[in-house]
């Protein structure tokens, strides 16, 4: 807190400053308050088969709506919730409200549970998986959950130790926006993932640039080869869409299929004769 002192020290805080760190603080406050309020929200985005265009799975993408603020991405307050390590709590409600919500799907698709690298360091995780696969009876080969590169740069040993026992409960693993941050090739050789997601930066330039083209094919080739399978994040136009397929990509997700929906949607969309998120092609 800034403080007056004898030399008048208190300039050091500018108002903007001070005004930014209320705002934090009020946005603090009100997350704290917001599980218990039932103010969390999940929305379901398919991933579809690359091949079929059917939904094969679900991504479980979480919203706030906040009675003032209306309703908050998840940008906009998971790095708090991850600082004030109340990602534990919102993670453990959103695990327990996807197996809940999936187990009621129509034809089994997958859901998709998107790990804070804070949550994953905690040692509750895996049993919070645990309870949440009991407490729905979901299948547990229906679950996969996505953690990004940044869980990959803490101590090896326990982050594998961790993902061992995860894959004991029988659940996949996907790594998410691979390509980004501080991707190595060397995690893809060392931690024991089912699927890697090529980041949707990668995609948006498939268009327009063979370098992209290139690297989502290394990518593509190198993930088959060591047994894994690849999907792309943020397919938005048909042409991005036949790159992938020409080069083997398993799985596609974006707003070319559908955006994210709320989960009161998915079962009528997942009812639907073909099991389509979209049309099929022209
Ligand atoms: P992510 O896991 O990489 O999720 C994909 C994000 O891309 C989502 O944004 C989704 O709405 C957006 N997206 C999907 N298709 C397209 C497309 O075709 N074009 C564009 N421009 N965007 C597309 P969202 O919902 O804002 O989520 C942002 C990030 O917040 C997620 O990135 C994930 O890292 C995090 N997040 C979301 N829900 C949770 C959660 O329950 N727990 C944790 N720890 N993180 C979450
Ligand atoms: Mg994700
Ligand atoms: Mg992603
Ligand atoms: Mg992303």
């Amino acid at each position: 807190r800034a403080k007056a002192d004898g030399r008048g020290c208190w300039r050091f805080f500018e108002p903007e400053m001070d005004a930014r760190m209320q705002a934090r603080r009020a946005l603090e406050t009100d997350l704290r308050h917001a599980v218990a309020a039932g103010e969390f929200e999940l929305f379901y985005q398919p991933i579809v088969d690359i091949r079929t265009r059917r939904t094969g799975g679900l991504e479980a993408l979480l919203g706030w709506r906040h009675t003032g603020r209306g309703l908050v991405p998840p940008d906009a307050f998971i790095p708090l919730a991850e600082e004030t390590g109340l990602i534990v709590p919102i993670g453990d409600w959103v695990l327990m409200r996807a197996c809940a919500e999936a187990a009621t799907w129509p034809g089994a698709p997958k859901v998709v549970v998107n790990l804070s690298s804070v949550q994953f360091t905690h040692r509750g995780l895996v049993d919070a998986v645990a309870a949440a696969l009991e407490r729905s009876g979901l299948d547990p080969a229906r679950l996969e959950l996505e953690i990004t590169e940044t869980v990959m740069l803490q101590e090896t040993e326990a982050t594998l130790a961790t993902l061992r026992r995860l894959k004991g409960l029988g659940v996949r693993i996907a790594m998410d926006d691979f390509g980004t941050g501080y991707s190595s090739l060397s995690y893809l050789q060392r931690f024991p993932f089912d699927k890697v997601k090529i980041d949707r930066g990668f995609t948006r330039e498939l268009e327009t640039s063979p370098r992209s083209i290139a690297i989502v094919l290394a990518v593509i080739a190198l993930c088959t080869d060591l047994g894994m399978t690849t999907t792309a994040e943020g397919v938005e136009t048909e042409t991005q869409f036949a790159v992938l397929s020409r080069e083997g990509c398993a799985e596609a997700q974006g707003y070319l299929f559908s955006r994210p929906r709320p989960a009161g949607e998915i079962p009528a969309l997942l009812a639907r004769p073909a099991g389509d998120a979209a049309a099929p092609p022209a």
